[in-house]
């Protein structure tokens, strides 16, 4: 059993097993969500998770879509205002922001996505893969995408609202 909480001791949740993936993302909605260089997020199926209390205290953001629905949801709690799963997660898994854990799941991190938006100031200096966004969606959904393809970003004024 690996256990949870976030910063304030509020919300506590168990998991009985980790399936991964475990990716450490770089994306600016996680950087600017965690306020951190990457978040990592560990995923879990759904009924392996569970909440030991606090669920009431989650709130949600949902940022403006860059590409399509659903939009980044970012989960928080409303005291200390950590990175938490969602109250309610929807379908067969979901993802849980690894530094909340009290405990270590079975598996390490194995992959770093959305590297190219590492800022200068950081750099990745383990081994494992690094997936651009090209890379991932090829390799989450089998689509290429186009050569000159540019990524868009949270708080560009052309990716606002769409
Ligand atoms: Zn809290
Ligand atoms: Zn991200």
């Amino acid at each position: 059993m690996i256990s949870g909480s976030c910063l304030c001791g509020g919300i506590r949740f168990e998991i009985e097993k980790a399936v991964g993936p475990f990716e450490v993302c770089h994306c600016n909605r996680c950087r600017k969500r965690s306020g951190a260089a990457a978040l990592p997020m560990l995923r879990v199926l759904s009924s392996d998770f569970k909440f030991l209390s606090g669920s009431e205290l989650i709130k949600n953001y949902d940022a403006p879509l860059l590409y399509r629905p659903p939009a980044y949801r970012s989960s928080f709690c409303g005291v200390c205002g950590s990175p938490v799963p969602p109250a309610d997660p929807e379908g067969e898994s979901l993802e849980i922001p690894a530094g909340l854990l009290d405990s270590a799941p079975e598996i390490k991190p194995d992959k770093h996505i959305f590297v190219e938006f590492v800022p200068p100031w950081d750099r990745i200096s383990d081994g494992l893969p690094q997936y651009d966004v090209s890379k991932l969606v090829l390799k989450r959904h089998g689509v290429e995408l186009p050569e000159d393809f540019q990524p868009r970003k949270h708080g560009d004024p052309e990716a606002q609202g769409r």
